[in-house]
This record gives C-alpha cells, structure tokens and sequence, in this order.
C-alpha cells in the first residue's frame, strides 16, 4: 500500500513526501528546508509537486524546490506560480508508477484541488482529522458538495490532510456531539499519539465518517445541536453543515 511520510514544518503543517524509484513526490511544500533535507539525508531526487491550493503555507517552498530539482513536475490550480501542469476536475496524471485523480473541492478557496489515488487521498485544507477548513473564499454549499464528494470515497481510504489540527478538532466534536462514542475513542487514542509526539494522521475515511461533524451534519445529534446552538429548528444537512462551520469559527 502506498504510505505517505510527514515532514513537519511551520507549527502544524505536514508536507507529506511519497518516496518512489523514479523520484519523490511532495505535497503542499510550503517550506522547500523539510525537503531537501529528506532528500539529502536519503539520497533521492524530487519528481514532482502536488499543490492543493495557493495559500503561502502550502506553496512557499516551491520556487527553491523547483530551482534545485529542476525537472521536478508542479501539478496544482490554474493560477499558483510555478505550476507546470494546471488541473481541473477529474484530470488525472501519473507520478512513476502512481496515477492520481483530481478532485476539485472548492470552499476553503475556490482553487483547492485534491487528489486521490486508490488508497490515498490528499486533502490538503479541504478535509482535516475530525474537521474542515474554513471558508475563507467559497461558500457553506460548495465547501458541503465539497465534502460530500470525498465522504463518497471507499471508506478504506487513507486521508492525509495538509494540518496536525485533530485534537482542537476533536474538541469541537465532543462539544457538539457529546453522546458520540467514536468521537470520546478517537479523542483519547489521539491525545495519547500527540503526547508521544505522533502525528493523528493519515486517518482512515471510515473514522472520519463515525466521527467528523461536518460529515455527519445530517446525523440526529447533529442536527439537534446545531437546532440549540442556532436557536432555531434546523432540518436539513446543508444548514446543520453551515451553522456547524460558523460555530467552530467562534469555538
Ligand atoms: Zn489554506
């Protein structure tokens, strides 16, 4: 199975690195010094960049990889400097023997791409452990139809968001779906891999979805949550979602 490493940078980012024959590839490498140090430290080249959106913390690295691995491949949005391939929806490429799916997923921006190979899927700031980005350029509605499209995954799916943000996360969940035993599990097997320094993640989708709220907005509870919180009955998925992610905001 394929098995992404995380190189940490910045105070909770993972720039995670696929080591291959032909060449490594990284995602989001918003600092280029985690990378060349890997790649010196084991002897391997870069192939290719994946690029999930144009935030600073995710592409900031990319201009010195590219300088030092020049015929290393850029894949991301239209729009992001250096990028060699522009992807939209449902292009796919390979990376050596590695053929990834382009899954548009607007809403934490309107650029963000994922991408998915069977398996694996880099969600970048899109889907996090036990949460979602927030929304900074898209709407509640695209950021749901967003989400709604990767909970639609094979649920043996390894998720490899672009953030360390479970246990925050986590703490939300339990707040507002407080009867929830998945999310009380995840909680304390996840506080215990951060106190040993382990990263949360990759998770795999079937946990997200017996524990994520922002995938389980229409679930009973949450829907009775987002009621009390609002103040107002709250019926539908979308509505539960977008009360969900305005709570957060402020949790
Ligand atoms: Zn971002």
């Amino acid at each position: 199975m394929l098995s992404f490493i995380p190189l940490p940078a910045f105070a909770d980012n993972y720039i995670w690195l696929l080591p291959q024959p032909s060449g490594a590839c990284v995602v989001d490498p918003g600092d280029a010094s985690p990378v060349l140090d890997y790649l010196a430290a084991n002897g391997q080249h870069l192939a290719a960049i994946l690029v999930t959106h144009h935030h600073a913390d995710h592409t900031g690295g990319v201009a010195r990889l590219k300088a030092a691995f020049p015929h290393a491949v850029v894949h991301g949005p239209a729009g992001v400097a250096s990028v060699d391939a522009a992807h939209a929806d449902s292009d796919s490429f390979a990376v050596g023997d590695v053929r990834f799916r382009v899954i548009a997923t607007p809403g934490h921006t309107l650029d963000h791409l994922c991408y998915y190979t069977p398996g694996a899927l880099l969600s970048g700031d899109t889907l996090f452990g036990a949460g979602c980005g927030r929304l900074f350029e898209g709407s509640a509605e695209q950021m749901y139809a967003s989400l709604a499209r990767l909970a639609a995954l094979p649920p043996d799916t390894w998720i490899y968001p672009a953030h360390e943000y479970t246990l925050a996360n986590l703490a939300f969940a339990r707040a507002c779906d407080p009867d929830n035993p998945a999310v009380r599990a995840r909680l304390l097997q996840d506080s215990q891999r951060r106190e040993r320094g382990e990263p949360t993640l990759p998770v795999r989708l079937d946990a997200e979805l017996a524990s994520n709220p922002f995938l389980r907005s229409g679930e009973p509870a949450l829907l009775a949550a987002s009621t009390q919180h609002e103040g107002t009955p709250v019926n539908s998925a979308l509505e539960s979602f977008a009360i969900l992610r305005r709570w957060k905001n402020i949790f």
